[in-house]
């Protein structure tokens, strides 16, 4: 006798499928072109079509842990070649989205992220902590004080101890949210393969789940999956120059930090008074031009600059028919664009002798770092960490894509 399967539809996530660029969801009947084209779906139980069918049920529970949503680039070759204009490539984009939203803690910041509504209250959030604790602290400097003679440092209005003591908290309560939604984000795709009989293994290995990491951070950033794609193959550039240079600027931050820290440390050892003699006579920024790391520092901003300016250039003349731009991916490409803008800005006001007007862009740029930091576990930036970790475990567990 046949097995009765009971479904339950969840509504309210049809509706967030479609608020989130999903919206041709309907329109789908169920051919599997998608699947037939798709570069880099699996003979066994290949996406998208199965997707879209689970995603018109209404099957949020069953989505959120399949690992096959992961593994989708959005190249939109399937959305190009299907019938029925169903963008399948968006909708897995949607689920994502909404996966990430559903993992990620607290909600409510999480629905603060995914709304544009809420914007505004999301920017204030860090103008208002730094105003409010540079006052309190009085590290907040309206008449700066001068770490070096003649020389400009935005250090002197904001002091570092105030940038440190609202960034290391934020940094670390990305961190964390990042840890627990992961935990519970691999405990459910395992599951969900077992379930499914995508893969053969039963338990979780974590040494051999490790091991798997090294060959899929290669492919990751060799850009393997996006050169697979036949439409929008040249996307794999953008791509790679914005991820690049959040790679440059995590090394240079992280550099400059160990820098000013490891200096200040030293001076206490010979003199002291580490609040006073020694955060005077520590490594503060600017530093030179000439300095290697800072040219790292220009290069990579440069490509933020350019690879975001490129990305809207080409969701703006992107087919409608064939690819569609959700409020989160304007927020991802606008925040990195923001980001590159500010801090540039911020050097050649500065270069420039701008007192006043240098403080106020490094003001900004202190706000966008502060929303890349604090909003990025909610935001559809979080892709690149829960991308790489389905794809860690697609590998791991054998889930092989398709030979050509
Ligand atoms: S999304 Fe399009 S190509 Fe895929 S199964 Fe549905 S109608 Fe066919
Ligand atoms: S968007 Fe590209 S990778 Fe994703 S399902 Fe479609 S063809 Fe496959």
């Amino acid at each position: 006798m046949a097995q009765k399967v009971v479904l339950e539809p969840d509504v309210q996530f049809i509706r967030e499928v479609n608020k989130r660029g999903g919206d041709t969801l309907k329109k789908c009947f169920q051919c599997a072109t998608c699947s037939v084209v798709c570069p880099i779906s699996p003979e066994n139980k290949p996406f998208p079509r199965k997707e879209m069918i689970d995603a018109s049920w209404g099957l949020s529970g069953k989505l959120v842990s399949d690992v096959d949503v992961w593994l989708c680039h959005q190249c939109g070759d399937c959305s190009v070649k299907c019938p029925r204009g169903a963008r399948p490539g968006d909708v897995l984009g949607a689920i994502r989205n909404y996966a990430i939203e559903y993992y990620a803690k607290p909600k409510v910041l999480a629905k603060w992220v995914n709304d544009p509504k809420m914007l505004p209250a999301l920017v204030a959030i860090p103008v208002v902590l730094f105003l409010v604790v540079g006052l309190i602290t009085g590290l907040l400097h309206f008449k700066p004080v001068p770490l070096h003679e003649g020389v400009i440092s935005h250090g002197d209005f904001f002091s570092s101890w105030l940038v440190d003591i609202i960034f290391i908290p934020t940094f670390t309560f990305a961190a964390v949210v990042f840890l627990l939604g992961l935990k519970n984000f691999v405990t459910d795709l395992h599951s969900s393969a077992v379930r499914e009989g995508k893969v053969t293994v039963q338990t979780i290995n974590w040494k051999e789940f490790l091991l798997a990491a090294p060959k899929v951070l290669l492919t990751i950033v060799k850009h393997e999956k996006f050169t697979e794609c036949g439409e929008n193959s040249d996307r794999a550039t953008t791509h790679m120059m914005v991820l690049y240079g959040f790679i440059g600027l995590f090394i240079v931050t992280g550099f400059f930090f160990l820098v000013l820290y490891g200096s200040m440390f030293a001076q206490y050892l010979a003199h002291g008074d580490f609040f006073g003699y020694a955060y005077k006579h520590a490594w503060h920024s600017p530093y030179s031009q000439w300095n290697p790391v800072k040219w790292l520092a220009n290069i990579s901003g440069i490509a933020l600059l350019v690879g975001s300016l490129v990305m809207m250039k080409n969701r703006l003349t992107k087919d409608p028919r064939h690819a569609k731009t959700s409020y989160q991916d304007w927020y991802l490409v606008g925040l990195v664009f923001l980001l590159a803008v500010t801090g540039l800005g911020a050097e050649m006001t500065r270069l420039a002798g701008a007192a006043g007007l240098t403080y106020f862009v490094y003001f900004l740029h202190l706000v966008c770092v502060f929303c890349l930091f604090a909003y990025t576990p909610f935001s559809k930036l979080a892709h690149l960490v829960y991308r790489t970790v389905a794809m860690i475990y697609a590998e791991y567990a054998g889930r092989e894509a398709k030979k050509a």
